[in-house]
């Protein structure tokens, strides 16, 4: 089959014209060329003080895009949703990230493939869980379904070790 398949993660975290941030999820999804497949959205509070509601979801494309000219997409698609320059670590509309592609790793300006930080998110893996549990990690040669098993069981360590620490 020509063309290539990716993994996008999709997040909003503010209200944008579609809506809640569910509801802008919602909408990226059917917004992405040549969709395939979509995770549950799944939302979530974030940690800290902010009331503001999290959403994720991950979905699954087949495109003839190359990397560099998905990303192009993806970032049009991020501004006609409103999101503005400079938004990186606060409240955005909509947040579309490259995690994985069927080409192996790319480490180019401005665009790194698997998406540098995603094994250590719990909203972006358990997304990808529930689309390809079997996915290769190219860098770590670990499956999603391993990269969320040792996510959580290394979440849960703590909580055991002062769980069975007496006196
Ligand atoms: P983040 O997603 O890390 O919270 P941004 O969405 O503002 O932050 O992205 C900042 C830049 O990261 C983008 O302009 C893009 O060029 C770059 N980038 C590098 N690798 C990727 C990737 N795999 N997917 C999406 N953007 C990426
Ligand atoms: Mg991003």
């Amino acid at each position: 089959m020509s063309g290539s398949t990716y993994l996008v993660a999709i997040g909003s975290n503010r209200r944008g014209h579609h809506g809640a941030p569910r509801d802008e999820v919602a909408a990226a999804v059917q917004a992405l060329p040549g969709l395939v497949a979509a995770a549950p959205i799944i939302t979530s509070a974030p940690v800290g003080p902010s009331i503001r509601q999290f959403a994720n979801t991950a979905a699954l494309i087949h495109t003839p895009l190359e990397p560099a000219d998905l990303l192009g997409e993806l970032k049009s698609i991020e501004r006609s949703f409103g999101r503005r320059r400079g938004q990186r670590w606060g409240a955005r509309v909509i947040d579309l990230d490259i995690i994985l592609w069927s080409g192996g790793a790319v480490m180019g300006r401005g665009l790194t493939i698997p998406h540098p930080v995603f094994r250590t998110r719990d909203f972006v893996l358990a997304p990808l869980l529930h689309l390809v549990p079997r996915w290769r990690d190219p860098v770590t040669g670990r499956t999603i379904a391993q990269l969320h098993a040792r996510l959580t069981r290394r979440r849960s360590v703590p909580s055991r070790v002062v769980a069975g620490a007496g006196p």
